[in-house]
């Protein structure tokens, strides 16, 4: 069957792998049909992504079909679509204990440290399967993702009526940006690339633009009738950028971090310590996440046509992939068909 395998950083390579086995116990055999394009690939692709081995197949943003599995609790059989929660956490760390699968002290990632998607068939645990009977596979590829933006706005406790300021709106701030919308809140956006920002203010109902070059204080201050944001979420995991969301809460207001980067983000404990400040970050999202997200795509309150920018077939992917790593392509998603 058909496989793409990234041999090592900047070598993707089409070759022919044989199809799985029948599933084990716990297991279903997919049959993949479309698998979304993650930042994170694109970082494996460019090397900087210290956690990939090589080779790898990579892909874990999947809209797939159940071809086999056996009868069990989760009412999924043969023919149905799915995707796939790829986090496979431990199950009896301190994390996982207390519910929080999402950051297990030996968390692994299908498609990082395990192989993915980007095959015609796999085998996945069958309690990681997510299905819908409404949603396309391509649609199923974007739940993981949107995931991140469900999980991070119910950490920073996104109400109706709140203003939330999203710094950074790469893909993973616009579901960021997606989620504060569908929790009532007024959002504001910030970030240094216009192209970026037309695209938000064109597809998502935002109250405000604000390009971070332009002395934003002031404008964030008039914009919030001299309050500050009450909730800030920065999804540009850059340390400036990080540093500075500090001044952008209200007194008692919240910043939530959900770009990562390896590094120190230092901040001024006074200016902290006077607002009250609650920092936190946010960490992929859970199985329940996954399953809320699902349940907005059916209702409709996500249009996927938003978030998938780049269509691509499996054959056409190694030679299009260095086009999602430029910004002027536009990319948001792209969502390869296998
Ligand atoms: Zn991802
Ligand atoms: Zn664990």
């Amino acid at each position: 069957m058909r496989t793409i395998v990234l041999d090592q950083p900047g070598h993707f390579r089409m070759t022919d792998t044989p199809t799985p086995d029948a599933p084990g116990p716990g297991q279903a055999l997919v049959r993949v049909r479309h698998v979304g394009i993650c930042g994170s690939d694109l970082h494996a692709y460019l090397g900087e992504q210290p956690f990939y081995t090589f080779p790898r197949i990579i892909g874990h943003e999947v809209g797939m079909e159940v071809e086999q599995i056996d009868a069990n609790d989760r009412g999924i059989a043969p023919g149905d679509r799915c995707t796939l929660n790829p986090y496979l956490s431990c199950g009896h760390c301190v994390a996982c204990r207390h519910g929080k699968t999402n950051c297990c002290e030996s968390l692994k990632l299908i498609g990082l440290q395990e192989d993915g998607a980007l095959r015609e068939r796999f085998l996945v645990p069958v309690d990681h399967l997510h299905k819908s009977e409404t949603l396309s596979c391509a649609e199923l590829a974007l739940v993981e993702m949107l995931g991140i933006g469900a999980h991070a706005v119910q950490r920073g406790r996104v109400g109706s009526g709140d203003t939330v300021l999203v710094i950074g709106v790469g893909p993973i701030g616009m579901t960021v940006v997606q989620f504060a919308l569908l929790a009532g809140a007024r959002v504001i956006v910030m970030d240094r690339s216009e192209p970026r920002l037309d695209f938000v203010e064109k597809n998502f109902d935002i109250a405000a633009r604000i390009n971070p070059d332009q002395d934003p204080i002031p404008q964030l201050r008039q914009l919030t009738n001299n309050d500050m944001p009450d909730i800030v979420f920065d999804a540009t995991g850059n340390i400036p950028s990080m540093q500075n969301a500090f001044d952008y809460i209200r007194h008692g207001g919240t910043l939530v971090l959900v770009g990562i980067i390896q590094g120190q983000v230092t901040f001024d404990d006074a200016t902290f310590h006077r607002r009250e400040t609650t920092l936190l970050s946010s960490r992929n999202g859970t199985a329940a996440d996954l399953d809320r997200v699902i349940s907005h795509l059916e209702r409709g309150d996500i249009r996927s046509a938003n978030w998938i920018t780049h269509p691509v077939a499996m054959d056409d992917m190694i030679g299009s992939f260095e086009s999602f790593l430029d910004p002027t392509s536009g990319v948001i998603k792209a969502i390869v068909e296998i």
